[in-house]
C-alpha cells in the first residue's frame, strides 16, 4: 500500500479530499478524528488514563464527554499537552496496525490529520499533501456546515500550524479555495502524477491533462 498523508488547517477540506480520493481510486481512509473517537470510546486503556488524569467530571458514566474534555484543555496548554501525551501514542498505534494489516495489498491508504507531524504520524506516509484554502473561505464553510462563529473558527486556526509550517512538511500543495469540483480536479491531477510502479492504482480520468 502507498500511504498519502493529507494535512491542513480546520475546514481546509481534508476530509472532503479524502472522500474524493476514495471515490476516484478506492483508497482506504484513516480519518484522524474518527480514530480519536475510537481510542477514546468506552473501555479502552486510553479512556482509562484520560479519566484518571482529568477526573470523572469529563466522563459521566465512564463515557468521555469530548466537548467537556475539549473545554478543559482548550484554554490550558499544559493540560492540552497532557492529553496529547495520552492520545497521540494510542492513535499512532491504531494507524500502525491499520497499515501493517494491509501492507502487502495494492492501492492507496489516505491518512487525514491536521496534526500529522505533531503526532508523529507523518512517519507512516510515503508522501504528504497539504490541502490549502484561505482563512476567509474556511471560516465561511465552517459557519455554514458546523455553525461555528467567526471567532471560534479563527481561534482554532490560531492554535494550528501556520501556512508556512504546513507547506514545509508537504510534498505537494492541493488548492481548495473555490468550488468542490475544482478540488476534485486538482486531486485528479495529483493522483495522475503518482508513480504507477509505487502505487499501482487505477488512474482517474478527468478533463485536465
Ligand atoms: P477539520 O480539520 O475540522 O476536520 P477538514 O479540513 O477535514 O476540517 P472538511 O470537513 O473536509 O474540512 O470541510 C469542512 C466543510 O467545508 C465541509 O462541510 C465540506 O463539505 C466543506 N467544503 C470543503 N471544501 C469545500 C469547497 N471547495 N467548497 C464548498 N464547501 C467545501
Amino acid at each position: 500500500m502507498y500511504v498519502i498523508g493529507l494535512t491542513g488547517g480546520v475546514g481546509s477540506g481534508k476530509t472532503l479530499a479524502a472522500e474524493y480520493i476514495n471515490e476516484l481510486t478506492g483508497a482506504q481512509l484513516i480519518i484522524s478524528d474518527d480514530i480519536g473517537k475510537e481510542v477514546m470510546s468506552g473501555g479502552t486503556e486510553c479512556t482509562r488514563r484520560i479519566i484518571n488524569t482529568f477526573g470523572s467530571e469529563i466522563a459521566p458514566a465512564g463515557i468521555i464527554d469530548r466537548k467537556a474534555l475539549a473545554d478543559v484543555v482548550f484554554k490550558d496548554p499544559g493540560k492540552k499537552r497532557m492529553l496529547e501525551e495520552i492520545v497521540h501514542p494510542a492513535v499512532k498505534k491504531y494507524i500502525k496496525e491499520f497499515i501493517d494489516e494491509r501492507k502487502d495489498k495494492k492501492g492507496l491508504i489516505v491518512l487525514e490529520s491536521a496534526i500529522l507531524r505533531e503526532s508523529h504520524a507523518d512517519i507512516f506516509c510515503d508522501e504528504i499533501w497539504y490541502i490549502h484554502a484561505d482563512a476567509a473561505s474556511r471560516t465561511t464553510r465552517l459557519q455554514e456546515s458546523r455553525g461555528y462563529t467567526q471567532e471560534k473558527a479563527l481561534s482554532i486556526m490560531d492554535k494550528q500550524s501556520s501556512d508556512e509550517e504546513f507547506m514545509s512538511q508537504a510534498d505537494r500543495v492541493i488548492e481548495n479555495p473555490g468550488k468542490k469540483e475544482e478540488l476534485k480536479e486538482n486531486l485528479k491531477m495529483a493522483l495522475k502524477s503518482l508513480d504507477q510502479k509505487k502505487t499501482d492504482i487505477n488512474r482517474p480520468t478527468g478533463s485536465r491533462n
